[in-house]
């Protein structure tokens, strides 16, 4: 018997998200049941539901930034029991046997990662996300939420806070690193705060100045508005590291003259619009460009201790399932503070 729970979901590519019921498969012995408290609006979810990611089957139930309890566990499972706080985020599976999953890096895996909505099990079973009243997932793709990150805090730290720390850890910035935050939203606000948290010095460079004060309060010691094309030639040769967070098209070039000699710029913004530069702007400075998909399980875990060590997490706004459109056109339009998260009890 399999169960039927309430979802949000999109019909087809381009469509406003409407109530429907999806199937959780029943637990196999390794499986473990979390009744989802809240889940995080990510840009990818609106990516990916408008069909600028390519053709997908629909319909589809996003969410993989997803937080709350687990509520029955599989036969054979050791590492969760009934009543504590788990979290599932882009992931729910992968190979296990190829050379990115033994270096515990499953978002690389070449054998196939199932992803945790609009993906596909070897078995055939289609993956449905966590605008959802609950998920099983195999132990082995979920997380301990500590206990001092309430659930809406901690769902947007499943996507959006490993996207950002992974790259950061990746690289080994710390003390002394000068860096610089590409778009304050879902994942810029956490880059800022884990950056600082990490000990570098932080700059955030945003399209306007309405986020100034929320940079500063977030660790950064500065905030520049980028629509000042005087921006880039002042902070010329001024940053190691940058983090690219637009999900837009932004001009890669003008960036990159941000970079220090050595530097380094990782893009997880990822537009669906190609980004041209030139490799002149490499080449003259020794500079590097990079890109980094969220983070392995075990990254995860660090990331969320460390936010849990750090007294940091997401701020979010929490709304009701009927204001989930609502909340897509505020995200492309760069206007939330600073991740939606959906009660799920309003589904
Ligand atoms: P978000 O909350 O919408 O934040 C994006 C930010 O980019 C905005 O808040 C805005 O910051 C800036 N921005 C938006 N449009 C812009 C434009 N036209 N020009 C310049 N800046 C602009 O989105 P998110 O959830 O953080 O996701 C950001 C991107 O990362 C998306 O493309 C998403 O798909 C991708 N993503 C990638 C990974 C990965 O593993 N690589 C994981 C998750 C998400 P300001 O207001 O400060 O300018
Ligand atoms: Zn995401």
């Amino acid at each position: 018997m399999t169960t039927t729970v309430r979802a949000w979901a999109a019909p087809g590519a381009g469509e406003p998200l409407e109530p429907i019921t999806i199937v959780r498969r029943d637990l196999r012995p390794d499986d473990i049941r979390i009744r989802i408290a809240y889940a995080g609006i990510c840009h990818s979810d609106i990516h990916t539901v408008r069909g600028e990611w390519g053709d997908k089957t629909y319909p589809i139930a996003p969410g993989h930034e997803i937080a709350g309890e687990v509520v029955e566990v599989g036969s054979e499972v050791r590492t969760f029991a009934v009543g504590d706080r788990a979290g599932v985020g882009c992931m729910v599976d992968s190979c296990g046997e190829c050379e990115a999953c033994a270096d515990g890096e499953e978002q690389y895996c070449t054998g196939g990662v199932v992803w945790t909505y609009a993906s596909t099990y070897p078995d055939g079973e289609i993956t449905q996300g966590g605008y959802s009243q609950e998920i099983v997932v195999t132990e082995r793709f979920a997380l301990r939420i500590p206990e001092s990150i309430p659930f809406e805090n901690a769902a947007p730290l499943l996507c959006a806070g490993v996207t950002t720390y992974s790259p950061l850890e990746h690289w080994g910035i710390g003390p002394g690193s000068k860096v610089a935050v590409v778009g304050m939203g879902g994942l810029g606000h956490m880059g800022v705060q884990i950056a600082h948290a990490l000990g570098a010095e932080v700059t955030v460079l945003s399209q306007t100045d309405r986020k100034a004060a929320d940079s500063k309060r977030f660790g950064a010691v500065a905030h520049r508005a980028t629509a000042d094309p005087a921006v880039f030639r002042e902070l010329a040769e001024s940053f190691d590291f940058i983090l690219n967070t637009v999900s837009a098209e932004i001009n890669l070039g003008d960036y990159l003259g941000l970079l220090r000699r050595n530097g380094v710029m990782v893009n997880v913004g990822m537009p669906s619009e190609h980004l041209p530069m030139k490799v002149q702007s490499l080449i003259g400075r020794r500079r590097s460009m990079a890109g980094s998909n969220i983070g392995g399980i075990a990254q995860t875990q660090r990331m969320l201790d460390f936010c849990a060590e750090h007294g940091i997490a997401a701020e979010v706004e929490v709304i009701s399932a009927d204001q989930i459109n609502e909340a897509y056109d505020r995200v492309v339009n760069s206007d939330v503070r600073y991740r939606f998260v959906i009660d799920t009890d309003t589904l």
